[in-house]
């Protein structure tokens, strides 16, 4: 008798793990919402905003980590093969990108450069500090092709990415063409009256030297006419050398800069030493690389504009 229970128990364990792979594989076909994954958290608001009720978005990359430097573990790789769709920063945003391509080309999933047709900015030297304390060989392999990826922090270069996302949708879901591009257009509004009344606003300002921690902001200073220095490059690495710190306390003194923008990805110790050394003060902004403090794409961007052109208006 007991052996018997055990066996019913079993089969039973069996019969719902086969319920359960058959509904996962439903979920994918059933051709009522696309599940679609992304890597930085832009482009989930982005599709999320577009794709309404008819997507369902998830990121692979953990909210607070460096999305630059990421490690797609084998469990990511397995949820992305079981979606219709994945959307990528590219202009090597996601310098770990060719393993997850790798896993998920060839399975019917639409792959989407969001970069693609963006106008994008060459990396000053001054801001790639990788080829410090490196022989010329491998400074060469890590010049991440000399473009910087950070465009979704230009809301005019967003609105490119969110029209990417939705020309895939309406590509991949033509049923519901209308829906995506009502949404788009909704998006695409917004996004250009934000720009506009800071356009307007950093137009009054005198003050336009903007010093951060990480290098991610040139796409926002181009727009607003703001002159970025940084103690990391765009990738997020390089230290603050004692030479790079003179440098910039004497362009912060030179300049009259009262306040040392910080986030995440940098250290907020060496904005603190940098602000200490010429008196300024420390700001938090965010790169929005991945969610923070539960702030959309939209409510972080407000949040940037208002805290720096507040920060330089004084
Ligand atoms: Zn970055």
């Amino acid at each position: 008798m007991k052996k018997k229970i055990i066996s019913l128990g079993f089969i039973l364990v069996l019969l719902f793990s086969l319920s359960a792979c058959e509904s996962k594989d439903l979920e994918k076909n059933d051709g009522e919402r696309l599940r679609v994954g992304v890597t930085i958290n832009p482009l989930k608001d982005f599709a999320e905003a577009i794709g309404g009720d008819k997507v369902e978005v998830f990121s692979i990359i953990p909210d607070g980590s460096d999305a630059h430097s990421f490690d797609p573990k084998p469990k990511d790789l397995k949820d992305l093969i079981n979606t219709d769709m994945f959307l990528y920063n590219g202009l090597e945003m996601e310098e770990w990108i060719d393993s997850v391509l790798g896993t998920i080309e060839g399975k019917d999933i639409k792959i989407v450069e969001t970069s693609k047709n963006i106008d994008a900015m060459n990396i000053s030297e001054e801001d790639d500090h990788s080829h410090e304390d490196m022989d010329e060989e491998s400074s060469e392999e890590h010049n991440h092709g000399g473009k910087d990826p950070h465009v979704w922090l230009s809301l005019i270069d967003a609105i490119k990415q969110a029209e990417n996302i939705k020309d895939a949708f309406v590509e991949v879901d033509p049923d519901n063409k209308n829906y995506y591009e009502d949404n788009f257009e909704k998006l695409k509004k917004e996004f250009t009256d934000l720009n506009s009344e800071y356009v307007n606003k950093f137009n009054t300002l005198t003050n336009k030297d903007f010093v951060t921690g990480h290098a991610a902001f040139g796409y926002l200073c181009r727009d607003f006419g703001l002159t970025q220095k940084s103690i990391a490059d765009v990738f997020g690495e390089g230290e603050l050398t004692p030479k790079n710190l003179e440098a910039l306390i004497n362009y912060s003194k030179t300049n009259n800069v009262k306040t040392i923008f910080s986030e995440a990805t940098a250290s907020e110790k060496e904005a603190e030493t940098l602000a200490k050394e010429v008196g300024a003060k420390v700001v938090k902004i965010y790169s929005l690389e991945t969610k923070e403090d539960n702030m959309s794409y939209l409510e972080g961007m407000k949040y940037n504009l208002e805290t720096i052109y507040s920060n330089l208006s004084n």
